[in-house]
């Protein structure tokens, strides 16, 4: 008989519960009790659903008022010396003091960083490790919330964070670098302390998760298993050992060795290992099959599943688990919420309740036998059904759409001249000065703004009165940057509320939810637009307002575009072709975008690609496929233009050193990218590699209230100019400037401005590099 367990359930709640209990506790509207209550309801309640649904083992500790990994954190006590924690019990207040800084009634204190969990969207809160750090338990949540469903009758698997997984994503702050390994053996006695009272409630499994089995590990660390299980598995209840996100590759021998009781794997993203593993594990040990996919929202192949799985039924009998790929925090959690969508749409969709029904179905399935009971039969024609409409439904294919792409090749993702010669026709019809100005797109996103989008949205606006306000949004921004004398404008954004929803509403092929939200990090949501069907532009989508916003300046107003491989990578993606597929129709409809514009006169289109490295995959032999297609899709959107015309792009991140040569391959004129965070240490990828096309390496953190000085941004382009030729470089914020308020860009703008201009009359001592070839 074949069991069905879950990973986790996401958390926040079909209707966002958790994240309103939240912010109404941080605003300081609801006490903690009243947040605790709606946590204790939300888990009951999942807890229930499941139990109810058939799931043979149900999860504890996959709820967190914050993130999985900061609870770990406290756990292990592991509190950073600024937070000024004295031992004891971690409480509420020190919890969200780590996770943002503040909390009601305490002293705000920086915050942990914050980064994302593998490659997901979701972000977890980074662990702060010192040398000779010690370790105490220091909250028992877990243990309380397992007596929770003790006390509801649930059979209860309770979930953890594995210490090696924990150690790895930890960052040592202050001090010399050192072996976090050395740390281990301070780490282990709290996870016996945990796993000695779980056991002492009579709890029969414990899974503990230990995704960087998915990673290229150094030797060490691989070797840290062994002991390392071996040190928990004695005091603990049974332990089934997670991982998720791919293959194990050279791991899967050694995660089949350890000494515990199950092993889960990702047959979704894992491939076909959970077969070899089969063999790999001993008869009593239980082998858990991930082949439910935890990442993305299509209703599963349940015939196909039964096939892959028949085998191993005889095999291993109970001791073959049915689950999730991974937890289900990733998805949304009911698709029954979705009242508006097309019901042949809707029907082909399963969120985190629906695939808790598809695992108890299969194993279900699985556990009978052959002939199977009339209920089951009628799953599994309706999956047919399901699978079969989908794949025939001419709201996925489009012919013209695929040969289109198909037609795509190196060819025809080239652009006319090198930049070297695109750059002189562009420089002699721009005539832009040294060290020319620019922002990266938004600006203040006023309530004004979002009440005009609103009231359009739920048609208390017409059209021509939204547009006319759009447009006073738009000759708003533009008389701003004239006055502060920028180089290159933007119109605004002031029509988008989401760089990559504003586009798929307006693009074939794109489906939106009403409430599949999926959580990001605390409190924040997102709800992912679906891409269902083959991708193309039925009309212009942004050239209305550029042109307005041009008409109104002599100045050049940049059009402003997301690029393909960020629109794919922030969205649920099909699963009937390969991610490049997609990326490649999305990149032709861009392209279409791109070349309207240009007839439009606009002589400067910026694409962003916020997403590209956040894409890469997990382990690094998997990198130069990704971005082979992903920069091919880029520069798909961009080859049909004039060498006049001059295409920017922008990224938010810094850590680019490791792609960089990817980067130069898309082939932008210029690149906006992040950099005053981090202090400009973006600029160590140049002592390797010379960047041969314009940047703007950001002047200044536009995620802080703070107004730059003149001095400041004079001193960051010095330190760029020092590793870049000076005519290369461009002055610019970090990034859009859409959360921030007019009082507080205006100075800081003009600081920028004034900067430029300090720059520009330096005498050349100020660059040391020599300007010219
Ligand atoms: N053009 C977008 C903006 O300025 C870019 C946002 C981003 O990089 N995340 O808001
Ligand atoms: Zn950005």
């Amino acid at each position: 008989m074949a069991l069905a367990h879950n990973l986790g359930f996401p958390r926040i709640g079909a209707n966002r519960e958790l994240k309103y209990a939240l912010e109404a506790y941080w605003r300081g509207e609801q006490d903690a009790e009243d947040l605790l209550t709606v946590g204790r309801e939300l888990r009951v309640r999942n807890w229930q659903q499941q139990k109810d649904q058939g799931m043979h083992w149900i999860p504890a500790g996959d709820f967190s008022y914050y993130d999985q990994v900061l609870d770990t954190t406290a756990m292990l006590g592991a509190i950073p010396q600024r937070f000024g924690w004295s031992g004891g019990r971690v409480d509420i207040d020190l919890y969200f003091r780590m996770a943002r800084g503040r909390a009601p009634g305490s002293e705000p204190a920086e915050a942990c960083e914050m980064t994302k969990w593998f490659d997901t969207n979701y972000h977890y809160l980074v662990p702060e490790i010192s040398a000779g750090q010690s370790f105490s338990l220091a909250s028992t949540r877990l243990l309380e919330e397992v007596d929770e469903a003790i006390a509801c009758s649930i059979p209860v698997k309770p979930v953890l964070l594995g210490p090696l997984t924990w150690l790895w994503l930890a960052k040592v702050r202050g001090g010399k670098p050192f072996d976090k390994l050395a740390l281990l053996d301070r780490i282990l006695p709290v996870y016996r302390e945990m796993l000695s009272a779980l056991k002492a409630r009579g709890i029969e499994w414990v899974q503990i998760d230990e995704p960087i089995l998915v990673l290229d590990l150094p030797s060490t660390w691989q070797l840290a298993f062994a002991p390392t299980y071996t040190q928990l598995t004695d005091i603990a209840p049974k332990v089934l050992l997670a991982t998720y996100f791919g293959s194990l590759l050279e791991n899967l021998p050694l995660a089949c060795k350890l000494p515990v009781a199950g092993l889960h794997l990702d047959a979704v993203r894992g491939g076909d290992e959970f077969l070899q593993a089969a063999d790999l594990l001993t008869s009593d040990q239980v082998l858990s099959v991930g082949i439910i996919d935890g990442r993305n929202i299509w209703r599963s192949d349940l015939d196909k599943a039964v096939n892959s799985l028949r085998p191993l039924v005889a095999k291993r009998g109970d001791r073959l688990w049915i689950a999730p790929s991974c937890s289900l925090l990733h998805v949304p959690v009911d698709i029954g919420q979705e009242d508006k969508l097309d019901a042949e749409l809707t029907s082909w969709l399963a969120f985190a309740r629906q695939k808790v029904a598809e695992v108890v179905t299969l194993a279900e399935i699985l556990s009978v036998g052959d002939t199977l009971p009339a209920r089951l039969q009628q799953q599994l024609s309706e999956n047919h059904q399901v699978l079969h409409s989908r794949r025939n439904s001419s709201l996925v294919h489009c012919a013209d759409i695929t040969d289109r792409a198909a037609g795509v090749d190196d060819k025809l993702a080239q652009r006319q001249s090198p930049y070297r010669e695109r750059i002189e026709y562009q420089q002699a019809q721009l005539r832009l000065p040294p060290y020319p100005t620019t922002t990266i797109g938004s600006f203040p996103q006023t309530p004004q703004i979002r009440r005009l989008r609103q009231r359009f949205k739920q048609g208390e606006l017409d059209n021509e009165n939204y547009v006319a306000g759009i447009k006073t949004e738009i000759a708003h921004a533009i008389k701003q940057q004239e006055a502060l004398g920028l180089d290159v404008l933007v119109h605004g954004e002031a029509e988008r509320n989401d760089m990559v929803e504003y586009f798929g509403e307006q693009l074939d092929g794109f489906i939106f939810t009403r409430k599949a939200w999926v959580q990001s990090y605390g409190s924040r949501c997102v709800k992912p637009p679906i891409i269902v069907g083959d991708v193309a532009r039925p009309q212009a989508m942004t050239v209305d307002w550029i042109r307005y916003a041009q008409s109104l300046t002599d100045k050049p107003v940049k059009g402003m575009l997301t690029g393909p491989v960020t629109i794919l990578n922030w969205s649920f993606v099909r699963d009937d072709q390969p991610r490049s597929e997609t990326c490649l129709q999305i990149a032709l409809a861009i392209r279409d975008e791109v070349q309207d514009l240009e007839a439009a006169g606009t002589r400067i289109i910026q694409i962003d690609e916020a997403a590209l490295r956040e894409g890469l995959p997990l382990r690094q032999r998997d990198w130069q496929s990704y971005l082979g297609w992903a920069v091919r899709a880029f520069r798909t959107t961009t080859s049909g233009l004039a060498d006049t015309t001059q295409i920017h792009t922008h990224m938010c991140y810094s850590s680019f050193n490791d792609i960089i040569a990817a980067v130069a391959a898309m082939d932008a004129d210029v690149i906006t990218i992040e950099s005053s965070r981090s202090d400009m240490a973006l600029l160590d990828a140049f002592k390797d590699f010379a960047y041969p096309n314009d940047i703007g390496p950001g002047v200044y953190d536009i995620h802080s209230p703070n107004v730059p000085t003149v001095e400041t941004i004079v001193a960051r382009m010095q330190q760029a100019a020092a590793r870049i030729k000076p005519q290369q470089l461009w002055v610019n914020p970090d990034c859009g400037l859409k959360t921030r308020t007019w009082d507080e860009v205006k100075p800081a703008l003009a600081n920028m401005v004034a900067a430029a201009i300090e720059l520009r009359d330096a005498p050349k001592a100020s660059s040391p590099t020599t300007i010219g070839q």
